[in-house]
């Protein structure tokens, strides 16, 4: 049984949760599909994370947030896509 963070749901959990998560920072959107997560809530779509794999996907997101407001192009809107049949190496 999984309780979700967000809205108290109770669920089972998966073994094959992927999450789907918006960053948004800066005016930059970032969206992350195929994330291995823990548990996924039916009912809100909130992830519950890995630390480790958290940490993973901020490192690769960070970089794309550092967007100088002296650039002239507008502020990107990007999607990042894990391929989910791959195996989680931990
Ligand atoms: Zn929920």
């Amino acid at each position: 049984m999984a309780i979700c963070s967000i809205c108290s749901y109770e669920f089972e959990s998966s073994d094959n949760a992927f999450a789907t998560q918006v960053y948004r920072r800066n005016g930059i959107i970032v969206t992350v599909t195929g994330i291995p997560a823990t548990a996924v809530c039916p009912r809100c779509g909130n992830a519950i994370l890995e630390w480790q794999v958290a940490q993973q996907v901020e490192t690769l997101i960070l970089p794309l947030f550092q967007w100088e407001d002296t650039y002239t192009l507008p502020k990107p809107i990007v999607t990042i896509t894990f391929p989910e049949h791959a195996p989680l190496a931990i």
